[in-house]
């Protein structure tokens, strides 16, 4: 299953992301606010990649490397 990879030093924790995520792989920590990723959640969808106005989320670097 294709999934994502964050890049956390490029992540300002905006949120974004999560309100694309249907399955909660992406989410906001509620103490912190620092976003977390759940790879056993994450479907694959690509939904975040598009949605992060920093372009922190990309292809995990195997599928990346397919698509290219
Ligand atoms: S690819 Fe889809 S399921 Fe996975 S983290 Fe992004 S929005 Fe959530
Ligand atoms: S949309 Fe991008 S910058 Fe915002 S919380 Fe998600 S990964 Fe971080």
């Amino acid at each position: 299953m294709n999934k994502i990879h964050v890049d956390f030093k490029k992540c300002v924790d905006c949120g974004a992301c999560t309100a694309v995520c249907n399955p909660k792989a992406l989410s906001l920590d509620p103490i912190s606010w620092a976003l977390i990723f759940d790879r056993q959640k994450c479907t694959g969808c690509k939904l975040c990649i598009k949605a992060c106005p920093l372009r922190a989320i990309k292809l995990s670097a195997k599928i990346s490397s397919a698509a290219t």
